[in-house]
């Protein structure tokens, strides 16, 4: 089988410079050293975008960077699996968006990356590369996945949970796709959603996250919202709640959604699941029209976003498919 990599740079490639790490690694000659001798040497094609980048720079044109490359790919090699090399720092929310964005894509998308370069000792490049590529061959999985210390996990479910754990990743709300071992331990079957098609192209668009803590002032969430962006993911408390008593806040946010503004509301929670009529103090926005983004984490739900805002839908309409699932990203 022909496996395609996308390299977009991240710490697996990096190397010191005076200004810390930065891209640089032959990443090409060691991935031919680390295939030799096993059935992908010399099955394996590698794209390097440009320029390689800190995932901590990425934007969702560099996600649309990455769906093209994926998409031209597919037409070539049909019988293709796929491996997108990636920073951490940014990993789940290019998981999720890719996730949206290639619905209609029978090959399967693997995203990894490491916590440490590819040249040092101890590292966890090798190993993450290696189960990335057994996941992406194993026709076992479709959509995306990120792979990442020795599991696999949906790549909307994803989020990162570690800046140094080998296992630098999670997802809360749903169970591993693949544990690896002797054998692999593989769930019974890969969540899927609607699909979407013909996706148009990742603009970007004016979509604010915005955390709230003890103490925020209308003022102050006004302020954060002004000039009002296309789309607010509001990090509430628990189940969605915010400080419903707070004098005018709750009015900020119902404006905000009056002007066309969609707002939705994520939990702060780790481990959640949006319920916000459960609460008097989560209800008055559920009034408003402003929607939970159910058990999404906040990578899934902000790419969501971005992926909905450039599908042309807005207010509404947008908010409608914040709680329908597109690619597996919410559970139903
Ligand atoms: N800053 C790096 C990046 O996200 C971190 C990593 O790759 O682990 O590109």
């Amino acid at each position: 089988m022909h496996v395609h990599i996308t390299y977009t740079g991240g710490t697996i490639g990096m190397v010191d410079s005076p200004h810390g790490l930065v891209p640089g690694a032959d990443l090409e000659g060691w991935l031919t050293s680390l295939l030799e001798g096993t059935p992908l040497a010399r099955s394996v094609s590698v794209t390097s975008l440009d320029p390689l980048i800190d995932s901590s720079n990425a934007t969702p044109l560099s996600w649309q960077a990455i769906v093209d490359d994926l998409r031209s790919h597919a037409d070539q090699t049909p019988e293709a699996a796929f491996v997108v090399l990636h920073g951490t720092d940014t990993m789940a929310y290019t998981s999720a968006a890719l996730s949206y964005a290639l619905t209609d894509l029978s090959t399967p998308v693997v995203v990894t990356g490491s916590q440490l370069p590819l040249g040092v000792l101890g590292s966890d490049a090798a190993a993450n590369v290696t189960g990335a590529l057994k996941a992406a061959t194993s026709g076992r999985i479709g959509g995306v996945s990120l792979f990442f210390g020795h599991r696999l996990l949906a790549g909307n479910r994803a989020t990162k949970s570690s800046s140094w754990a080998f296992t630098g990743f999670e997802s809360p709300n749903a169970a591993p796709l693949a544990t690896t071992g002797a054998p692999w331990q593989w769930a019974a079957q890969t969540p899927t959603g609607t699909g979407w098609k013909d996706a148009a192209p990742y603009a970007r668009h004016d979509v604010v996250v915005v955390d709230l803590a003890p103490g925020i002032t209308a003022t102050r969430l006004e302020a954060l919202l002004t000039p009002l962006p296309e789309a607010v993911v509001l990090r509430a408390f628990g189940v969605g709640n915010v400080p419903s008593q707070e004098p005018g806040l709750t009015a900020v946010v119902e404006r905000a959604i009056a002007a066309g503004t969609a707002v939705v509301v994520a939990s702060q929670c780790h481990e959640s699941e949006v319920l916000l009529g459960h609460y008097e103090a989560g209800d008055a926005l559920a009034r408003s029209g402003a929607v939970g983004s159910r058990d999404m984490t906040l990578e899934a739900a902000y790419a969501k976003v971005q992926f909905l805002l450039s599908q042309g839908l807005r207010g509404p309409e947008l908010a409608a498919w914040m709680g329908r699932s597109i690619a597996g990203e919410l559970t139903q």
